[in-house]
């Protein structure tokens, strides 16, 4: 049964999407069956999976307002090697379909249930704002991950995100809870970013991952090229952080099976 997880932070440029692609394609590596769904209008996710966002004949749009199955919206990435739920500016309109609809909160989570035993990994891509495609997406996660940047306002964002998945929470999905902190863009070299890095530990220990990810430009060449950097430079950092992410993410689940079962 897939893990879900909303990759979640109503800040925009904090590295949602390129956490999405890269970690898909990572877990796809160490050989795990992974569904990357694109929630963003803007549809870098799409792109960034080497999917043309203006030639598709459906996307997740059609998906959420039942004009056609999930599996009849799924595209394969070839350079990811997972399956892409795509999306494009027709979603932009969800927000005012969706909200005539029966159990509006609960589209994406409905969609998802018969095709959850398909996948270990389903990752949702979240557009900047808690709008309704957020909620849509918290309400069919099983956690939250949250790309951060540690700069000087960050730890201020945090507290608002997270009362607010909390929010969200209590009213739609009693079982979400924060999977993890991720710090992006990481720079060593910069004493605000150690600062910050600091006090995350002190206040989210349980949560942050250990992995960060550093700032690196094949990250950022990578998607035009419509691939991940695993793909595009597999020996780059970016990518190898990617990796070594998987890796511990996989590792805090076989922890936790443990714990339940203990
Ligand atoms: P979001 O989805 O949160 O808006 P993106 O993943 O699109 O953020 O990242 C914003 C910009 O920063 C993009 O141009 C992306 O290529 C770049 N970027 C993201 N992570 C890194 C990184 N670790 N190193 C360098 N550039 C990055
Ligand atoms: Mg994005």
């Amino acid at each position: 049964m897939a893990r879900v997880f909303a990759i979640a932070n109503q800040k925009g440029g904090v590295g949602k999407t390129t956490t999405c692609v890269n970690l898909a394609a990572s877990l796809v590596a160490t050989r795990r069956r992974v569904l990357l769904i694109d929630l963003d209008p803007q549809g870098n996710a799409t792109t960034g999976s080497g999917v043309d966002k203006l030639n598709l004949e459906h996307s997740i749009y059609d998906v959420l307002t039942g004009e056609c199955s999930l599996v009849e919206a799924m595209q394969f990435s070839e350079h990811g090697g997972y399956q892409l739920l795509p999306a494009n500016r027709d979603l932009t309109a969800a927000e005012v379909s969706l909200l005539n609809m029966p159990a509006k909160e609960k589209r994406l989570r409905e969609a998802l249930a018969p095709v959850r035993e398909n996948y270990d990994y389903i990752l949702i891509d979240c557009p900047p704002s808690l709008s309704m495609l957020t909620v849509n997406a918290l309400a069919a996660s099983d956690g939250v991950i949250i790309p951060m940047q540690c700069e000087y306002y960050a730890l201020e964002g945090l507290t608002d995100l997270v009362n607010s998945i909390q929010r969200i929470a209590g009213a739609l999905n009693p079982e979400l809870r924060i999977e993890g902190l991720l710090r992006t863009m990481y720079d060593p070299r910069s004493s605000l970013t150690n600062e910050v890095s600091d006090q995350l530990k002190a206040h989210f220990s349980d949560q942050l991952y250990e992995t960060v990810i550093p700032r690196n430009v094949r990250l950022a060449e990578a998607p035009s090229h419509g691939m991940p950097a695993l793909e595009y430079d597999k020996q780059s950092k970016g990518a190898q952080a990617y990796l070594a992410l998987a890796g511990e993410l996989s590792r805090r689940q076989r922890r936790s099976a443990r714990a339940v079962t203990a």
